[in-house]
C-alpha cells in the first residue's frame, strides 16, 4: 500500500533512523554500519502441487549481526518483497535492542496467499522453503531463529522445527531453531497471545504517566476509552480482547479486509472473532454491529486510541491530515509512513511506536528460545517449593490467630491466590510485563530529558541505536 510520492517502507524506516541518528554522537562510518542491511537471500523454489510445478519466491534478510542469533518472523503474503523484509529486519534490530533481547535483526517472507492452498499443500511449501533456509544456516538455533508473523502461526513453526530436526538429527538444541511453536512441540505458554498482551502492557504503562497522557490530551485511565482496531488477526484480536475484557476499553470499531464493523457501545471481541472464523474471515453480517464497506474510512473516525494491527503503510500522506485519534498505538510494523508521522506530530498526536508497542512477540520468543536451550519448562523446579513456603506462612498465621483467640480468618480466595505457585504462563506474563515497563521507562527518560527529542519514536530509536553502537564498539568497530 504505497501512496505516490512516499518513500518505500525500507526508506521510511531509514528516514526515521536518520532523524534519531543525527541527535547521537556517532561516527559517520558507524552510523552507516548500523543503518544498512547486511544481507538478503532470495530463493525461488519449485513444489509439485495439483499436478504441476509451482514456483515460489522467498526471502530471508539479515539486517544486523551485532548479536547472534538474529531473530525475526516469517511472513506469508502476496505483498512480500525484498524492500519489505529489509525494512522489517531493520525494525527487528532496533526492537531487540530496545527490549534487551540478545539478538540481531532478521526477517523472512514468502510471496504467497496462504488462503489459496490447503493445509497439506502449505506444509509441503513451508518444508521446502525451510529446507532452502536451513541448508544455508538461515534457520539455526545459534545463528538465525525465525518466528510467526502475518499469515503464519504455530502450525508453520512446528513444520519448520520438524524440518530442521530431520536435517540435523544429532543437534540437541534443534527445537531452539524457531520460536512460536505450539506448546506440545517445544513452544511456551503465552506465545500466541504475547504480541497483543505486550500491546496491553505497553498501554497500561503509558497510562501510568499523567504527563505522557497529557501530551496526547488524554486524562484518566484505560477504563472507558474509545478504541478503534485495524486487523483482528493474532495481534489485533488479543490486544482488543484483553483491553476490552480486562481494562474496560470500548472497542467501537474493528476494521478488516471486507470493511469495518462499528458499535459505539463496544464490540464483543470474542463473539466477533468467532463470527469471522465461521465466515471465512469476513466481519460483514455480524449481528452486533453496523457494517461499513469502506473500512479504511474508520481510521479517520473520532476515538481516543487508534490501534493499527494489520499491516504497514495504512496511515500515509493520503489520510494523515484527517486522522482524529490523539493516541496511535502501532501494534503492526510500520503502519505510519515517514510523511504521515511528520503530519501527525505537527497535529499533536502521540504515537507509541511499533518497535516498542509490538515487542511482546519477540520478548516471549526469547523466553521460548531460553526454555528450549535449557530443556526445562519455566517454574518446574520452583513452583511447588513456592507453594510450600506460602502454605507455611498461612498455617502459622492461622495457628497464631487460634492461639491468641483473635478469630482472624483469611479470605478463601486470597488464600487460594496466595498459595498458588507461579506456573509457566504466570512467569511468562510477569517477564513480559517487566520488559514492557522497563523499555517504556528507557524511552520515556530520553523523551522527557532531551529538548531535541519531540516524540517517542525518536526516543525509541535513540535508546536502540545507542545500545547497538555500544555492542559494535566493544567488538572493536
Ligand atoms: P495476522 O495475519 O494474524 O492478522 C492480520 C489481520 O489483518 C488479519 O485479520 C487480516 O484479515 C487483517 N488485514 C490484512 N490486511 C488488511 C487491511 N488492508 N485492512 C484491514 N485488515 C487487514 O497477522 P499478525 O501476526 O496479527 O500481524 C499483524 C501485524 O503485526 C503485522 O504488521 C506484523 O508484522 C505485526 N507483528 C506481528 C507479531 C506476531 O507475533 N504475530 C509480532 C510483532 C509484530
Amino acid at each position: 500500500m504505497r501512496v505516490s510520492g512516499e518513500p518505500s517502507f525500507r526508506e521510511s524506516v531509514d528516514l526515521m533512523f536518520n532523524r534519531a541518528a543525527r541527535l547521537l554522537d556517532l561516527s559517520p562510518g558507524l552510523e552507516q554500519k548500523i543503518r544498512v542491511c547486511n544481507s538478503t537471500y532470495t530463493v525461488r523454489f519449485g513444489v509439485r502441487l495439483r499436478g504441476k510445478i509451482e514456483t515460489f519466491t522467498g526471502y530471508r534478510s539479515v539486517h544486523s549481526e551485532h548479536m547472534e542469533p538474529v531473530k525475526g518472523g516469517i511472513r506469508y503474503a502476496l505483498s512480500v518483497s525484498q524492500d519489505e523484509v529489509e525494512a522489517l529486519a531493520a525494525l527487528m534490530t532496533y526492537k531487540c535492542a530496545l527490549v534487551e533481547t540478545p539478538f540481531g535483526g532478521s526477517k523472512g517472507g514468502l510471496c504467497i496467499d496462504p488462503r489459496q492452498w490447503d493445509e497439506h499443500e502449505l506444509e509441503q511449501i513451508t518444508r521446502r522453503f525451510a529446507y532452502e533456509l536451513i541448508k544455508r544456516d538461515l534457520i539455526h538455533p545459534a545463528q538465525n531463529v525465525p518466528a510467526p508473523d502475518m499469515g503464519t502461526g504455530e502450525r508453520e513453526m512446528a513444520w519448520i522445527a520438524d524440518q530442521y530436526a530431520r536435517m540435523n538429527t544429532t543437534d540437541i538444541n534443534a527445537k531452539a531453531c524457531v520460536t512460536g511453536k505450539p506448546p506440545h512441540a517445544g513452544g511456551i505458554q503465552g506465545r500466541v497471545e504475547a504480541t497483543g498482551r505486550g500491546v496491553q502492557y505497553a498501554m497500561r504503562e503509558f497510562f501510568r504517566h499523567m504527563d505522557d497522557m497529557a501530551r496526547a490530551g488524554l486524562t484518566g485511565g484505560l477504563e472507558g476509552k474509545r478504541v478503534i482496531v485495524q486487523g483482528l488477526g493474532n495481534v489485533g484480536y488479543h490486544a482488543a480482547k484483553f483491553l476490552s475484557e480486562e481494562d474496560g476499553c470500548k472497542i467501537i470499531a474493528v476494521i478488516e479486509r471486507d470493511g469495518a464493523i462499528v458499535n459505539e457501545a463496544g464490540l464483543p471481541i470474542e463473539e466477533l472473532r468467532q463470527w469471522m472464523n465461521a465466515n471465512g474471515g469476513a466481519v460483514a453480517g455480524f449481528p452486533r454491529g453496523t457494517h461499513v464497506a469502506d473500512g479504511a474510512s474508520l481510521l479517520e473516525a473520532a476515538c481516543d486510541i487508534l490501534i493499527p494491527a494489520a499491516m504497514e503503510g495504512v496511515i500515509n500522506l493520503s489520510n494523515a491530515e484527517r486522522i482524529r485519534a490523539p493516541l496511535i498505538v502501532e501494534a503492526a510494523n510500520g503502519p505510519v509512513t515517514f510523511g504521515a508521522d511528520e503530519i501527525l506530530r505537527r497535529k499533536g498526536c502521540v504515537i507509541i511506536p511499533d518497535m516498542y508497542a509490538n515487542a511482546g512477540g519477540v520478548t516471549v520468543s526469547y523466553f521460548e528460545w531460553v526454555k528450549n536451550l535449557s530443556h526445562i519448562r519455566f517454574g518446574r523446579m520452583q513452583r511447588r517449593a513456592e507453594e510450600a513456603r506460602s502454605r507455611l506462612l498461612v498455617e502459622e498465621l492461622e495457628r497464631l490467630s487460634a492461639d491468641k483467640g483473635l478469630g482472624w480468618t483469611l479470605a478463601e480466595d486470597f488464600k487460594e491466590r496466595f498459595l498458588t505457585g507461579s506456573d509457566e504462563l504466570a512467569l511468562v506474563r510477569s517477564g513480559l510485563d517487566d520488559t514492557m515497563r522497563t523499555a517504556y521507562q528507557a524511552m520515556r527518560e530520553v523523551w522527557h530529558s532531551r529538548q531535541d527529542v519531540e516524540d517517542l519514536r525518536v526516543a525509541a530509536y535513540i535508546v536502540a541505536i545507542d545500545r547497538v553502537a555500544k555492542t559494535y564498539r566493544s567488538k572493536g568497530l
